[in-house]
């Protein structure tokens, strides 16, 4: 049985503000499970009900083999960790990270070798005695995390634990948090809206928008295999990039054309779009599935289309090209060695076996 499960549940806050609807999930022992989707989309409404922070308006919430909706969430075996911390200004760091033991009444000896463990595992013994003002926003974090590492518990509940941090210690938080869940082999729900964040730590990630999980894969299917238009442009930077077109016929193949341009669609993906032939559809490409004539030898008359190039933005082992082809702006990732001038003609070319196409009134995959 999942270590986590919620059955159908639903949030609806006064004024009929429909947060979550019909979410249904199960986090397994262990797992690393990320919640993501743009502000506002009830991931944080999620989580709190599953915190018991939220009381959740229909289904169930279960925390191993219990349903945990009428339990309090001080009874309910979780720790969860806040984008602003909470850490109490008056209280040490010791002090901060023992709470809830000396709340809870644990023996003095037991509560010390808990912090002084937790203290170990992120590197802040040599702050327990600080009080949170003296801390930067890296260590405040870690003396957040090391407040819910204490309590022991069955699951951890992170929302948007790094927000407030800087990029560079983002970076270095996340890989921390990744640490941890290897040496700790404990269950963590995690809420970002940071695609790169749930790629990077999550062991599975749930899709959300407007309160309705889109897709729950491992990182690699939903960045291959997207279910629908919203992930495929969520999941990925540079987003995905779309043209909407139309679908037509000539001497027995199938080509996608918009008003700039016309490609040949690959043999494989024939089956599942000659029914769309005449018809409107949207193709996607990824901008790493998009070359430069000049170094491929992928090149022919029915993958190549002309475009003139915009902006460059050189990132070092890569390019990032904004591109007009036609009417339509594209995204391409190149090596780090192609630097074409702003303006410049250049020909592209897609490689139209790693091509994707939605349905252009339900935005669902065709292929
Ligand atoms: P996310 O975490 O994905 O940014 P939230 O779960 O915080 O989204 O919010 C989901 C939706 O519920 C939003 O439309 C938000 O405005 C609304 N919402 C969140 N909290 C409340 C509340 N306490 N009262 C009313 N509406 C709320």
């Amino acid at each position: 049985m999942a270590q986590v499960s919620l059955k159908n549940i639903y949030k609806v806050y006064p004024g009929n503000i429909e947060a979550v609807r019909d979410v249904s999930l199960g986090v397994e022992n262990r797992e690393f499970v990320v919640l993501v989707g743009p502000s506002g989309c009830g991931k944080s409404t999620t989580l709190r009900m599953i915190a018991g922070l939220e009381e959740v308006t229909k289904g169930e919430v279960w925390i191993g083999n219990k349903m945990v909706n009428d339990v309090s969430p001080k009874d309910r075996d979780i720790a969860m960790v806040f984008q602003n911390y909470a850490l109490y200004p008056h209280m040490t760091v010791y002090e901060n990270m023992s709470f809830a033991l000396r709340l809870r009444k644990y023996p003095k000896s037991e509560i010390e070798t808990r912090v002084k463990e937790a203290a170990e595992i992120l590197n802040i013994t040599k702050l327990l005695n600080r009080r949170p003002r003296e801390l930067s926003g890296g260590q405040r974090q870690r003396v957040a995390v090391g407040r819910a590492i204490v309590r022991k518990p069955m699951v951890f509940l992170f929302d948007e634990p790094l927000s407030n941090l800087d990029a560079k210690m983002r970076v270095q938080m996340r890989i921390e948090l990744n640490k941890l869940h290897i040496r700790l082999q404990s269950t963590m729900i995690y809420v970002t809206h940071d695609q790169t964040e749930a790629m990077t730590m999550g062991n599975r990630i749930v899709v959300m928008k407007d309160g309705v999980i889109q897709q729950v894969a491992d990182p690699i299917t939903l960045y291959d295999k997207p279910v629908n238009k919203f992930v495929a442009g969520f999941i990925g930077s540079p987003p995905m990039n779309f043209v909407k077109g139309r679908i037509i016929k000539k001497d027995s193949k199938l080509f996608f054309t918009d008003e700039g341009f016309t490609v040949k669609i690959v043999e494989d993906m024939y089956k599942k779009l000659v029914s769309y032939e005449g018809k409107e559809i949207i193709f996607g490409i990824r901008p790493e599935d998009i070359y430069d004539k000049l170094f491929t030898s992928m090149a022919s008359s029915e993958n190549t289309v002309k475009a003139v190039v915009e902006i460059v933005e050189p990132m070092g082992a890569e390019v990032f090209l904004y591109l007009i082809t036609g009417e339509s702006p594209l995204i391409a990732r190149v090596g780090g060695h192609d630097k074409p001038e702003v303006h410049q003609d250049m020909d592209l070319v897609f490689d139209m076996s790693k091509a994707h196409f939605f349905n252009k009134d339900t935005e669902e995959i065709i292929i």
